[in-house]
């Protein structure tokens, strides 16, 4: 059974037609389960109703025209109840609707699963025989697994399609909104560019050709330009890697040969596809092949192949379209936006960023808000290749895109944008007054910093020091560890920002979602992993030779703090404060020599792992200060990774639990007598400003981007009936009720420009 399920779907993935898939959908469906009809409908909920889309045994006339209600017949019924039904005989059905243009009459048994995706109900898929019988529980299973498959590629079909149109017209009318996950708020108008586009057979769109014989030359000579490449590629090795590894390139060279992977090409073209689309049939093919066998090693296989495929592609395409040039209002679109991707981008080009990978608390999404782009997160259904090029609005409030928008709308959106540079200019002119509430008390803002030095007015003035320093970025855009001279270079010119003011400086935190690319760790679930803390504590040479630089980088300004990240247990406090007294000794003496003196730096932890929150006073005793690392509260406290769009929904720190354990920690804090700040996102939102402050918090840490903004609401707000606010949202049992009642009070404050979205 499993064998024909992978059959049906990997030959269903390959067609890139929505209407064709379907039918071949149905045809093999109808063939698998030796039943006398299979029928496709799509949900359109404009329309309010299901569309028969494709057949094997109803009228084919009916497909396109037959449609039916949402709360009609046995489909509407099957969408309704989103649940498979299984009737002996579905004409003395009550439910049962008669549709005299599909021809059903000669058929009795009758079951249907719904296709869900994402909760949404896209279509029903049905099968039919004639005569009267229960299906079995086997094949009731078959059919509901299939659906539940297909489910994800009629999602990312519809998504594909809608983005492929070539007719020009229906370009010129039509426009397509995409849904993501808000990274950053703020709204965008640029032309979509994809950077390093690297040629992928998985982008490519399948399209028909009528010139074959041009595709087949097009094709050998591509073939001709691989085979000399990989044969380069192999001189370049010999010697120089095993044997084995050498022999992938004996295999490319097999695979490229005419009687292998060349003769299905070419039989492909000649039945009426281009040359990259017959490329990607028999290359995905024969990958699927690879993966499906049992020997692990065949199964490798199916990388070689597809990398082979990738080189040949390149080499079919247009040398331009490699290198298209960077529109003058760019969209960056890439599977995963990095911190060296943006410090690469001419900062005056770039109005916003679409990440196919993350979500919302993703370092990407961070490091957009941190320098004011507008972002959408997570746009999982759409090929990279599709935006590139494109005319785009980004609205990073509600993690909508629209492509190809027609004029009217942009217009629209154009205004909206100016209103917002309007807003941010008002807050501009506020951003130098105190950060003092209606009742006069005062706030320290502190700033956020590391994700990327420049961009990030660390040295704008504004702000009562750094808050947190995220050292781990550096590391990231390098080749190799940066050395301790490096560092400390680095860490002066932050320390050196501002002088007078204290800089909270956090010790590597890599894992998670911040790989290191010459330190790679594979792991199932990189962020319950080796992470932060957990890793530099089983590499002292790292930790000790950062912190040294961090010393060294303080003499004579004395304004350092040192943080430690994903603190779980107390003795991982004891073992880091160890280590960082023997490099404060060593650096100490180096100093003395010089006749300069150096000051034993504050040590802090974070507070992100929900284990800390049972082990405050033990804590308390080992440090000076903790700061708050609500992104990560969050994520472990939901058990919600906070990388993964899917679930983006779920992650939410207005979740009352959140709130509460926010609550609990700064109680705790006052009572032990540790000063306590907050630097995850929370801080620099608007709503979550005012809990915090009524919770009793008074220092926050943020991107500095959003300090004028923090400020602002600081200075509308009265702490007494912040207080009020609290109590009743830490008695709501949901988030969205939480976030409403914010709503509320920021608009009645006169802030409700600044929160035009739900999130
Ligand atoms: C946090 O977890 O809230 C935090 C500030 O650290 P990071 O986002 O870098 O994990
Ligand atoms: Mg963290």
């Amino acid at each position: 059974m499993l064998t024909q399920l992978k059959r049906i779907v990997q030959e269903v993935n390959q067609i890139q037609n929505l209407d064709e898939a379907l039918a071949v959908l149905a045809k093999r469906l109808q063939e698998a389960m030796k039943v006398d009809c299979c029928t496709i409908y799509l949900a359109n909920y404009e329309k309010q109703h299901f569309l028969l889309m494709a057949t094997e045994g109803l009228s084919k006339d009916a497909i396109g025209k037959v449609s039916i209600g949402f709360s009609e017949g046995l489909i509407g019924w099957i969408g309704q109840r989103e649940e498979p039904i299984n009737i002996q005989d579905a004409q003395s059905h009550p439910r049962f609707k008669h549709y005299p243009e599909v021809k059903e009459e000669n058929y009795h048994a009758f079951m249907g699963s719904p296709i869900i995706h994402q909760r949404k109900v896209l279509g029903v898929l049905t099968v039919q025989q004639k005569r009267k019988r229960r299906f079995s529980e086997d094949e009731e299973a078959f059919l509901v697994t299939l659906a539940a498959q297909i489910a994800l590629e009629i999602a990312h079909a519809e998504a594909r399609g809608a983005l492929n149109l070539t007719d020009d017209l229906t370009k010129r009318l039509w426009q397509k909104s995409l849904r993501g996950v808000p990274g950053a708020n703020g709204l965008a108008i640029g032309e979509g560019f994809v950077p390093h586009l690297k040629f992928n057979l998985r982008n490519q769109i399948l399209k028909r050709s009528t010139q074959s014989a041009k595709e087949v030359t097009l094709y050998r000579e591509a073939v001709k330009k691989t085979r000399a490449e990989v044969d380069l590629l192999s001189d370049r090795m010999q010697g120089e890697v095993p044997e084995d590894v050498l022999a992938i390139f004996q295999l490319y060279q097999h695979l490229l040969d005419a009687n292998s992977l060349g003769h299905e090409v070419e039989e492909k073209i000649h039945s009426g596809w281009d040359a990259a689309s017959s490329l990607k049939m028999v290359v995905e093919h024969y990958a699927n092949q690879f993966r499906s066998m049992e020997d692990p090693y065949m199964q490798e296989r199916a990388v070689d192949v597809e990398d082979l495929g990738n080189r040949v592609l390149g080499h079919l395409m247009p040398p331009t379209a490699a290198k298209a040039s960077i529109p003058e209002q760019a969209i960056l679109v890439a599977e995963e936006v990095s911190a060296s991707m943006l410090a690469e981008f001419p900062a005056e080009r770039l109005k916003g960023i679409i990440s196919m990978r993350g979500s919302n608390n993703s370092h990407a999404a961070i490091l957009a808000r941190a320098i004011g782009l507008p972002a959408v997160m997570g746009l999982t259904d759409v090929p990279l290749s599709l935006l590139g090029g494109k005319d785009i609005l980004l609205d990073g409030y509600s993690g909508e895109v629209i492509v190809s928008p027609n004029p009217n709308i942009k217009h629209e959106f154009q205004q909206l944008i100016d209103e917002e540079r309007e807003l941010f200019g008002l807050l501009q002119e506020q951003a130098a007054l105190p950060a003092q509430t209606q009742d006069g008390v005062a706030v320290e803002l502190l700033i956020n910093a590391g994700l990327s030095a420049e961009l990030e007015g660390c040295n704008s003035g504004l702000g009562d020091g750094v808050g947190l320093y995220r050292t781990e970025v550096p590391f990231m855009m390098r080749e190799r560890f940066p050395s301790e001279q490096e560092q400390c270079k680095m860490y002066r010119a932050m320390l050196e920002t501002n002088p007078g003011k204290s800089i909270t400086m956090r010790t590597l935190d890599v894992g998670g979602d911040k790989p290191l690319p010459y330190f790679p760790v594979t792991e199932e679930n990189p962020f319950l992993g080796w992470r932060g803390i957990r890793l530099t504590l089983d590499h002292p040479e790292i930790f000790l030779v950062q912190v040294r630089a961090m010393l060294r980088a303080s003499l004579g300004l004395d304004n350092l703090k040192i943080m430690l990240p994903m603190i779980t247990s107390v003795n991982e406090v004891s073992e880091a404060k160890r280590l960082i007294r023997q490099a404060y000794y060593e650096v100490a003496e180096e100093a003395m020599q010089q006749g300069q003196s150096l000051a034993m730096p504050e040590v802090g932890v974070m507070l992100e792992v929900p284990a800390v929150l049972y082990q405050m006073p033990q804590l308390a005793a080992k440090v000076d200060f903790f700061s708050i690392g609500s992104n990560d509260l969050t994520q472990y406290l939901l058990a919600v990774d906070r990388n993964n769009a899917r679930v983006s929904g779920l992650y939410d720190s207005y979740h009352p639990a959140v709130l509460r354990a926010l609550k609990q920690i700064c109680d705790d804090c006052l009572r032990l007598g540790k000063p306590v700040t907050l630097c995850g996102e929370l801080a620099s939102e608007p709503g979550g400003v005012i809990l915090l402050l009524a919770m009793g918090y008074r220092k926050l840490s943020m991107n500095s981007f959003s300090l004028a903004k923090v400020k602002w609401v600081i200075r509308s707000l009265s702490l007494v009936d912040a207080r009020v606010l609290l109590d009743e949202v830490l008695e709501m049992e949901q988030p969205q009720q939480v976030r409403n009642r914010i709503n509320r009070h920021l608009e009645a404050l006169g802030l409700g420009g600044l929160v035009r979205a739900g999130k």
